[in-house]
């Protein structure tokens, strides 16, 4: 076996001191205390390159590895990573050059006297999980990470099945707690043993088996009840047998497959309560308005999805009466500028019964806010919130909600208050962490503190994620980053806020509770394009004028000289991150890409004056310098307008229609929508490799990676599509069909729906039968939220 990689840098320091020293001293000489891996790289390249030795190296090594670095006189600390959460903290002497291992908590300590300059408390706070879930079975691989229900259904069937007897009978107490309205469903309490459900079994068994599978519930339904079978096992005899036979073989020979299909028949949800308190939450203006941004948007499609999903299973459990209920809470904002926030409810359009709940913001003395609060001054008030969107929430559904789905840093703490004192299963949607989007706002808190309150929002992370049942990210990276970056949930693991409390196990990446279920893009506004029947061709000549139009000015520069060339399209907000500018500069610089086709810009404004915000304006600038510098006004049509969501939809497949192509260049993407939208839309697709879109295309199958950071091979890739386009037939059509297909297998609204409900019942069953509850973690969560989460919260007044 290989020796450890510390015993390696041992012998290395010790026969290459001179190299080793070099480096080190180079990264000293940077005179910063905190180095992050670039700066770490970079001393390091810059030295590789005069020493043709070190590339292989120990040393080189332990630099790939290394994520961060920290400093004083005396010590280097370095922390690495060598897979997906898996750390090993070391520190090096830098005058004896000896080497020794530290635990994580050492580390944090050392960065605390470095960012504070003192030396702070010997006794400091730590909050460790790991010991609570010494028992909880984790995955093991770190592909396997994102996919926890599977490993769950596994491991805890063969758990709960270790007597067969055993397993049967807390099956068959589940079976009798199914109640809706009062309504007893699947098992009446006269059905006592598991001989007597096994009887029942067999002879509705016989009696279904001599009925059309047509034959619908109500028809025999007296003499399944005579058995003791409420409503629930289906709509009619086909399936009611069908989920029956499923329980018999439960029962007889169990397995993960047949647990997983049986679980999902059993009516379990019927009504869902999704929180988002903060920002302007409503479905008209509230768009572009301070934190309200691709959450509403995401939430409004999730519960038109949701809504239907529900629907449609109880449809087919034969529970067509029942209603599902779905209602967003969200806070009532009095002063609500023309916008609905200040309605107490409203219908959700597009969904037959869902709704938004309002509930206002109270202080102290228990006056109601009345006006908008940023994202990051919502803490002092979300206790009294919970408090009372709960009791209106009841009031509501007349009863408990089944599932309570938080979202954002401030929703899935409120989500985890109330499903605790409700008992209900939670799910956790973060969006964004905060975290690793703020350098240092872990060890620089205090400095942050009078603008973001990332003391308190960190808080309620670390609370929320320990305490939800299951929680669901769009990507993989969310939850476990890359091979050369952390995760936005691995951040949470090992981190420090000096003078408050320094976190050892925060969470574990490897617990079955992480589920990726990516969203969708609207399926009525972005479909194929060759839909024809669907087409909104009454909006075709507008975008025929729009794009190939001779009039330019206040919202469009640039006229298509060569009308007949294909597209390449982009359309994103005009953030420096975005990159369009980027993309029109490889354009520019690349003869061959601007001789085959023109490019479709739309972003932005125009007008500089026009921009309200600052990057913007400086990348419309830069944008204008561009046109400029490559004399790009005959090849590019740069339109400075939002467009709304009906004409967007309809220039992808415009532009699909002329065999053109869409490019997202962004330097980095959390998920992006718009690449699905035009994968969607049959437009092939080409996407930064950094982020989402990594995930979402297949190089060279459903699309194509483009580096932003190298935009000659990006401009030279799209240059090639092209050129094999024309050279090739069926080609293009390949390209958009792989998108086409990768879109409808895993980025579908109705795919997400079916998988989030699912989730919920398997997590809800199991948290029923074993001891998932984790009720040792709620006693140590609780504590920590009163003693660490409310004072910081009240100190922010209210
Ligand atoms: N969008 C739009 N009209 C525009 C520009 C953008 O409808 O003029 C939509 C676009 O179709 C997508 C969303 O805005 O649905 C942008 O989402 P994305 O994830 O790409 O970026 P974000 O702006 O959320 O970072």
């Amino acid at each position: 076996m290989k020796p450890r990689l510390i015993d390696r840098l041992r012998s290395y320091f010790q026969d290459h001191r001179s190299d080793a020293h070099r480096l080190l001293h180079s990264l000293v000489a940077l005179d910063r205390q905190f180095l992050l891996r670039s700066a770490i790289t970079d001393a390091y390249a810059s030295q590789a390159d005069d020493d043709a030795g070190m590339p292989d190296s120990p040393l080189a090594e332990a630099v790939a590895l290394c994520q961060e670095a920290a400093v004083n006189h005396a010590w280097l600390y370095l922390a690495l990573r060598h897979n997906v959460a898996r750390w090993q903290y070391l520190r090096v002497h830098l005058e004896t050059m000896d080497i020794e291992p530290v635990d994580a908590a050492a580390y944090l300590h050392f960065k605390e006297r470095l960012a504070t300059g003192a030396d702070e408390d010997a006794w400091t706070l730590e909050f460790d999980v790991a010991p609570f879930s010494r028992e909880m079975p984790k995955l093991q691989e770190a592909d396997s990470i994102g996919n926890g229900v599977r490993f769950l259904n596994r491991r805890l069937s063969s758990r709960l099945f270790e007597t067969l007897e055993g397993g049967a009978l807390r099956m068959l107490d589940f079976l009798r707690l199914h109640r809706c309205q009062e309504r007893q469903l699947m098992l009446s309490s006269d059905v006592g043993d598991l001989d007597s459900l096994r009887t029942a079994l067999r002879q509705a068994d016989h009696l279904l088996g001599r009925l059309p599978g047509a034959a619908l519930w109500e028809q025999f339904a007296p003499r399944l009840r005579a058995l003791g079978f409420e409503p629930g096992w289906g709509n009619d005899a086909g399936r009611v047998r069908e989920t029956m036979a499923m329980l018999r073989d439960l029962l007889e020979a169990p397995s993960p497959a047949i647990m997983e299909s049986f679980l999902a028949r059993i009516p379990m949800i019927f009504s869902v309560a999704v929180l988002s308190p903060h920002g302007w939450f409503g479905q008209s203006n509230v768009l572009g308005r301070p934190d309200t941004g691709g959450q509403v948007v995401y939430i409004l499609d999730q519960v038109r999805a949701l809504e239907a999903d529900m629907r449609r299973r109880l449809a087919e459990q034969g529970l067509d009466a029942i209603e599902p209920q779905v209602v967003v809470i969200t806070r009532l904002i009095p002063e609500a500028e023309g916008t609905t926030c200040d309605q107490r409810v409203e219908a959700i359009a597009g969904s037959s019964h869902a709704r938004i709940l309002r509930v206002p913001f109270r202080n102290a003395a228990g006056e109601v806010l009345p006006n908008w609060l940023s994202r990051f001054e919502v803490w002092p008030y979300l206790e009294r919130f919970a408090v009372d969107a709960e009791r209106d929430l009841l009031a509501e559904l007349h009863g408990r909600p089944d599932l309570i789905i938080g979202n954002y840093s401030d929703g899935n703490l409120v989500a985890t208050l109330m499903a605790q004192h409700l008992g209900v299963t939670q799910c956790n949607i973060a969006h964004a962490l905060e975290k690793t989007k703020y350098l240092y706002s872990d060890l620089y808190w205090r400095d942050m503190d009078a603008h973001y309150h990332f003391g308190c929002q960190f808080t309620a992370d670390l609370i929320a994620m320990n305490a939800a049942d299951f929680i669901i990210t769009s990507t993989y990276q969310e939850i476990a980053g890359t091979a050369d970056s952390l995760g936005q949930y691995e951040s949470y693991m090992t981190f420090t806020l000096p003078g408050l409390y320094r976190v050892v196990n925060g969470t574990d990446i490897y617990d079955p509770k992480f589920n990726i279920v990516s969203p969708g893009a609207d399926p009525d506004i972005y479909f194929p394009y060759e839909r024809s029947e669907r087409r909104l061709g009454h909006l075709h000549p507008g975008i025929e004028a729009m794009v190939f139009g001779a009039e330019t000015g206040a919202d469009a520069r640039g006229v298509l000289v060569e009308p007949d060339k294909p597209l390449l399209f982009t359309m994103a907000r005009m953030d420096r991150i975005k990159n369009i500018t980027g993309l029109v500069e490889w354009y520019g610089s690349h003869a061959e890409l601007r001789a085959r086709v023109n490019l479709l810009v739309v972003a932005g404004h125009v007008d500089p004056a026009a921009s309200g915000d600052d990057e913007e304006r400086e990348q419309i600038l830069h944008l204008h310098h561009l046109m400029d510098h490559f004399g790009l006004d005959g090849e590019v049509r740069w339109l400075g307008r939002h467009l709304d969501k009906a004409t967007a939809g309809e220039l992808y497949r415009f532009v699909a229609d002329r065999r053109g192509a869409f490019v997202q260049p962004a330097l980095f993407e959390a998920f992006g929508l718009t690449v699905i939208e035009a994968m969607a839309s049959g437009l092939p697709t080409f996407a930064t490799c950094f982020g989402g879109p990594l995930e979402i295309i297949e190089d060279g199958v459903s699309g194509f990676h483009v580096d932003p950071n190298h935009g000659d091979e990006a401009a030279a890739k799209l240059a090639a599509f092209f050129a094999r386009c024309r050279e090739e037939e069926g080609y293009w059509q390949a390209i958009s069909a792989g998108g086409l297909a990768r879109v409808e297998a895993r980025y579908t609204w109705q795919r997400y729906a079916e998988r989030m409900l699912t989730l919920a019942r398997v997590y809800g069953f199991w948290k029923y039968v074993s001891d998932l509850e984790r009720t040792e973690t709620r006693r140590y969560l609780e504590m920590f939220y009163g003693l660490q989460f409310r004072p910081l919260a009240l100190a922010l007044g209210h």
